[in-house]
């Protein structure tokens, strides 16, 4: 019944129907009730009948139960409707419909469920004149150009309008602008589907009011929904900015009120004068909004020349990625990552590099991106991570120091089921301990919902065999913090933006100290990457920063270099078991590092004791062998008590007394 729909609604229909090329109205058929009512209609349909514009939305013209269609054809429309009603069908058909001096006209109708309100479905009834010509081809070619959530052109009819636009307007030049929403599926499973559609229909609106006023000042234009969370316009060039659009989108999304980051990104292409593909402008206006996918600073993109050549640059290199990976072009470089007090080396990250034949050192932001698009990726990360066992293979079999190595993921291998059984399996094959491969995951790959739930698995199925899991770039997404309670990382590793703020703004640093704070809290190990300068390291030092990344202490460095620096450095000692160095590892156990130190000496189990005994006030370290504990003690100078074993004291006091 009509009562029962909301103001909301009805606005909604009313909408719909203006973009109807024909008379048209909508209906409730309510068949317990035995009624039906129309709810609304357009100006086309007031015209034809001749029936007082707006009287059927004011409830003046009562047109219930068919009286407004001539008795003879009243039978035949109800069963025709009763038959939509129950097969959720489309209705066509030819019925006499009473004008406004009580006489009648003949009318092509055709009728569509729109949805269930209540026990009554909704219909959008249009009619045509019996004289108009190729009415059921009228009809159809508006559902099949418009969205029926939005009520503007969708991908075909966007791209119709737009060709009409071009060919009545030859001498202008036009450009289109592609808009996508960041991340859009997690908006509907956080939010719920009706806030996604509201999203939509607010981003259709704004469209659709902004072109009324363009075309109100004869501006030339197109504009529709060409996918689920994407929309297109045609504009003549450079007559809109395109920080005016971010401005107007981001202004109506605020006022949802979501207390969720909504990003949209846009892509802009020119068209070009001839010989071109509408559906190919949208791709390249696409292809320009993926080079700036997650960026909270960057909303725009053009396609030019130099993205053009860059895309295609990409995609050459991709075709050389098979060869080069079997001619060992992929290198790993090692960046060694030292600890902040005693500036010990404590580990380091592998860092892929294309030593290409002909264009020399590649880094990897000239070719991961555009192999995690293509799936690549995951053959080269592998072949990172063997050469990284392979190195370490090498030196364990050698006698020589060792520190653990970080690899890094891509999302590709997070979807891997076996990824933990492959990894077992390379550390089988190089004899590498679980401890010494760290496993770095980036930040935004915690962002996305649907990522989210196969990477805890991951995550927990890697830790569990022995792994040491780092979140990669730390505070570069928007959702870190809300996912560190529910991933449990080892290590967290802190975004190089944040290490530059650090210089450049004193909210930079409250923010940087916040999030060390935190993860002390929460006893989750830090390194912050991007370290180029003194001041850099001494504000990280100070705020409890536990360990440093950057080109101030080295740069990534080839990996006999590398070799060469570990033979010549004092390395943080790693205990079995332990996946980073004592000080560290006490840290992720939950002790509070910057307390006190209780050392156990010994080798009879009692360091669980000690360990029961006063975990909540010490950090308590374990050093089974006498002697070396008391080098190690000696070296950390941190140490606030000392347990002994009977053995141990007799060996260390006892002997020499
Ligand atoms: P990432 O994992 O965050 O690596 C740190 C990046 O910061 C490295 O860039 C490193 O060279 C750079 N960096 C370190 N210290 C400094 C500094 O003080 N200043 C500046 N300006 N930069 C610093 P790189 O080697 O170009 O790697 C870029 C990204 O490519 C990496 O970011 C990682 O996400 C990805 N990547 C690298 N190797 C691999 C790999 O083997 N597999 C996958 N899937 N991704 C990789
Ligand atoms: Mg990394
Ligand atoms: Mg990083």
């Amino acid at each position: 019944m009509t009562h029962t729909l909301s103001a909301e609604k009805k606005k909604y229909y009313k909408e719909m129907l203006t973009t109807f090329p024909c008379a048209a109205f909508v209906s409730l058929d309510d068949r317990k009730a035995g009624s039906i009512v129309i709810v609304c209609a357009n100006e086309q349909y007031y015209e034809l009948t001749g029936i007082k514009t707006g009287s059927i939305e004011d409830g003046t013209h009562e047109i219930l139960n068919l009286e407004d269609i001539a008795t003879e054809d009243q039978m035949r429309v109800n069963r025709e409707f009763g038959l939509a009603v129950e097969n959720s069908s489309n209705v066509a058909m030819d019925a006499s419909i009473r004008l406004k001096d009580n006489g009648y006209m003949r009318c092509r109708i055709h009728a569509r469920p729109l949805e269930l309100i209540g026990d009554a479905v909704a219909f959008v009834v249009t009619l045509h004149r019996y004289d108009d010509k190729h009415p059921e081809k009228i009809i159809q070619k508006h559902y099949v150009e418009h969205d029926s959530l939005t009520n503007i052109f969708n991908m075909k009819g966007f791209c119709q309008q737009t060709a009409e636009v071009l060919a009545t307007y030859p001498e202008r030049r036009f450009q289109i602008f592609v808009s996508d929403i960041d991340s859009f599926k997690t908006i509907n499973n956080m939010f719920g589907e009706e806030v996604g559609d509201t999203i939509l229909k607010k981003f259709a609106s704004i469209l659709k009011a902004s072109f009324a006023r363009l075309f109100k000042s004869n501006v030339p234009g197109s504009y529709g929904r060409i996918g689920s969370d994407r929309f297109a316009m045609c504009l003549p060039i450079g007559f809109v900015s395109p920080e005016k659009v971010v401005k107007l989108v981001d202004d109506m999304i605020m006022t949802m009120d979501l207390n969720y980051r909504v990003l949209v990104h846009y892509g802009i292409c020119d068209i070009p004068n001839n010989n071109f593909n509408i559906t190919d402008i949208i791709e390249q206006a696409y292809l320009a909004c993926s080079t700036i996918k997650h960026n909270m600073i960057i909303r725009y993109a053009y396609y030019d020349h130099r993205l053009r050549k860059t895309l295609l640059e990409e995609q050459e290199l991709v075709a050389q990625a098979e060869k080069a990976l079997s001619m060992g072009e992929f290198v790993p470089y090692f960046q060694p990552v030292f600890m902040s007090d005693s500036k010990m080396l404590m580990s380091a990250e592998a860092l892929v590099r294309w030593n290409h034949h002909e264009k020399g050192l590649l880094t990897p932001d000239r070719f991961v991106p555009v192999m995690e698009r293509n799936g690549f990726i995951s053959r080269l990360d592998k072949a990172m991570w063997e050469a990284v066992l392979s190195f370490l293979h090498e030196r364990i079999k050698a006698g020589k120091k060792i520190v653990p190595i970080s690899v890094n993921m891509s999302r590709q291998d997070i979807y891997n089921p076996r990824l933990t059984e492959e990894l077992k399996e390379l550390l089988e094959k190089y004899e590498v301990d679980p401890m010494y491969l760290h496993i770095e995951v980036t930040e935004t790959a915690y962002i996305e919902e649907e990522l989210q739930h196969q990477l805890a698995k991951t995550i927990h199925s890697l830790r569990q065999n022995g792994f040491v899991v780092l979140m990669d770039d730390f505070g570069s997404g928007y959702s870190s913090l809300n996912v560190l309670k529910d991933m449990p990382v080892d290590i967290m590793k802190i975004d190089r933006g944040l290490t530059v703020d650090i210089e450049s703004s004193d909210r930079g640093k409250e923010m940087l100290s916040s999030i060390i704070r935190l993860a002390n809290r929460l006893s989750i190990p830090t390194i912050a990457e991007g370290v180029e300068n003194e001041t850099q390291y001494g504000f990280l030092k100070d705020i409890g920063c536990d360990s440093i990344q950057g080109f101030y202490f080295s740069r990534p460095v080839p990996m006999d270099e590398f070799a060469k620096l570990l033979d010549d450095s004092e390395v943080s000692e790693y205990q079995k078991g332990e996946s980073m160095p004592g000080q560290l590892a006490g840290k992720r156990a939950g002790k509070d590092s910057s307390g006190k130190k209780l050392v156990f000496i010994g080798d009879d189990h009692g360091e669980d004791i000690a360990a029961d005994l006063f975990k909540s006030n010490y950090e308590i370290v374990h050093s089974p062998d006498p002697d070396k504990a008391v080098e190690d003690i000696k070296a950390d100078g941190s140490v606030s008590y000392v347990l002994l074993t009977r053995d141990a004291f007799d060996r260390l006091v006892g002997e020499k007394a």
